[in-house]
């Protein structure tokens, strides 16, 4: 046996045996599991000196668990034991078997004992548990769901987007409705910038590596950056927009006057993860970041963070996300004084309190140059996800001595917040897949309208009205081909288009379209005209059905 942890939605227990379990073995151990229940029995915990464990598990012929125990410093160990069953464990357990109500297992996996890959490949079963089988009930369901909108397999099967081995692990190609889908989520959030007084920028996507060594990227970040050499001059692919927003901040003289001063770009940067951490468009190694760099004095600083959550939770809000905040401080690694972190940290910390949120501290997981906000988005199943980060930083307008003159003549040192708000296009695109289950609102939707001629008689009156809605905006896809309109309605709901307008003899006499509408059905016949200013207040609304 080796280690057997709680995890979020369960736990798992490693076993050095000698082939994978197959789901047979799962339903004769869950059977096991049951009868144990059933029996009842108490769990006893003892505190035993290292030595006696030693001794214990030496017997049990644990060779895991003594590796376990030489790496506790501790000189008394605690040990749970039930039935004929002992443990090395720290606890709390409940008081007896029969307190377990709901148990369910649910994969086996192979595992390398300690995640190391030179160790041995042990095979891992994960199960959950739950206080009543209904609850139970709903979290399989959830997860069975959840099966059935994963975005790698929905991006195909909706034709959005494709990845090529031959190509690169980990690098997106998006096909034309998902591009289009990319192209109308950046429209969107370069208008919600603007809007908020940020300034558009662009900055290459290459830059030379002595801007790295400046920016302290080069040292504490090499390992994850993909580097070019040409006339002896190493480039490194960007793997972060910041240092190309502080040359344009450079640029310029700036007073006090002017701040703070908000530059904004959809900066694509490429990242060297690694492959066996690669997941869909979760985690890839070339993304777009909807990245800002803030530079403001001290005394704005809490209040740009403010005005950034206001701008995190109303985008949130308008997909239907709820959020987690988490704010992450100083890792082992870091630059910068001790001091401006821990004033950072506590800043942070306060706008939090103030806007009455609550918030988990993740110790050790900020930037390298900073502590951070990280906005944990919770979707449509329960699931939660990175979205946006908010980060402060003293220290990279230090290395790059970027100032500003303020209300005294004298040369000042800006407060620089790298913030993000969808966090990556790639991650929410399908963070959203699997939120909306492929099946969009109208505003996003690739697709909005699907038009369906009964015969082909319909279809120069049909191509009218495409041509009607195409000038107006609208996405559209024309189905004309000589087959049933059972079949074709089917397959445009499978599409998952919001709208399909069945366009009939009838129709087609009284100058109208028969809609029918994504989870509602046939809503009946309507002038075109009425229907155009329906979907057009929808799509203002941004709603969600
Ligand atoms: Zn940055």
């Amino acid at each position: 046996m080796g280690i057997g942890p709680a995890i979020a939605d369960g736990f798992y227990y490693d076993f050095d045996y000698s082939r994978p379990f197959t789901p047979d073995d799962l339903a004769k151990i869950e059977a096991k599991m049951k009868e144990i229940i059933e029996a009842d029995q108490p769990f006893f915990q003892s505190k035993v000196s290292k030595k006696e464990a030693v001794e214990i598990f030496s017997q049990l012929k644990e060779p895991y668990k003594l590796e376990l125990l030489k790496e506790i410093p501790d000189d008394s160990v605690s040990i749970y034991r039930h039935g004929n069953f002992t443990d090395l464990c720290k606890g709390p357990h409940l008081g007896k078997t029969g307190e377990v109500k709901a148990v369910k297992l649910i994969n086996a996996a192979g595992a390398y004992w300690r995640g190391k890959e030179t160790n041995t490949m042990l095979q891992r079963i994960y199960g959950t548990a739950f206080p009543t089988q209904k609850e139970l009930e709903k979290y399989l369901e959830n997860l069975d769901e959840a099966r059935k909108r994963d975005h790698r397999k929905l991006g195909p099967a909706l034709d959005l987007f494709s990845f090529h081995e031959e190509a690169g692990a980990g690098l997106v190609f998006y096909h034309p409705k998902g591009a289009i889908l990319r192209n109308i989520l950046e429209d969107f959030i370069i208008k919600e910038h603007l809007k908020r007084g940020y300034q558009l920028v662009s900055t290459p996507h290459i830059l030379k590596s002595d801007i790295w060594k400046m920016s302290g990227h080069y040292e504490h970040y090499r390992d994850l950056m993909y580097f070019i050499e040409a006339e002896k001059q190493e480039y490194a692919v960007k793997p972060m927009n910041c240092p190309g927003h502080i040359l344009i901040y450079k640029a310029h003289r700036h007073s006090y006057r002017e701040l703070p001063i908000r530059f904004f770009e959809l900066g694509t940067v490429y990242r060297y993860e690694k492959s066996g951490v690669l997941h869909g468009l979760m985690r890839v190694r070339g993304f777009t970041q909807d990245d800002a760099h803030i530079f403001c004095s001290p005394g704005q600083f809490k209040e740009e963070v403010d005005k950034v959550l206001d701008f995190v939770e109303d985008v949130l809000k308008l997909f239907g996300f709820q959020w987690e905040m988490e704010v992450s401080t100083r890792p082992e690694d870091f630059i910068g004084k001790q001091e401006d972190w821990d004033m950072a940290t506590r800043s942070l910390k306060e706008v939090l309190s103030e806007r009455k949120t609550a918030y988990q501290i993740n110790e050790g997981e900020g930037a390298f140059y900073g502590p951070k906000i990280d906005v944990k988005l919770k979707d449509s199943l329960g699931r939660t996800w990175q979205g946006a980060t908010i980060q402060v930083d003293f220290t990279i307008p230090e290395r790059f001595d970027v100032a500003y003159i303020g209300e005294d003549g004298k040369k000042h040192r800006p407060v620089m917040i790298h913030r993000v708000i969808l966090g990556t296009i790639e991650r929410f695109l399908g963070v959203l897949i699997e939120h909306f289950g492929g099946a969009f609102p109208l505003w996003i939707a690739p697709v909005q309208i699907k038009l369906l001629t009964v015969t082909e008689n319909q279809i120069s009156y049909a191509k009218g009205l495409a041509k009607d809605l195409r000038n107006k905006g609208f996405r559209i896809e024309e189905d004309w081909r000589n087959e049933k309109i059972g079949y074709k309605i089917r397959e445009g709901e499978m599409e998952k288009a919001p709208y399909l307008l069945v366009i009939g003899r009838r129709e087609e006499a009284a100058k109208t379209v028969a809609v029918r509408k994504r989870g509602k059905g046939d809503l009946g016949s309507q002038k075109a005209d009425k229907l155009i200013k329906n979907l057009e207040k929808e799509i203002e609304q941004k709603r969600r059905e």
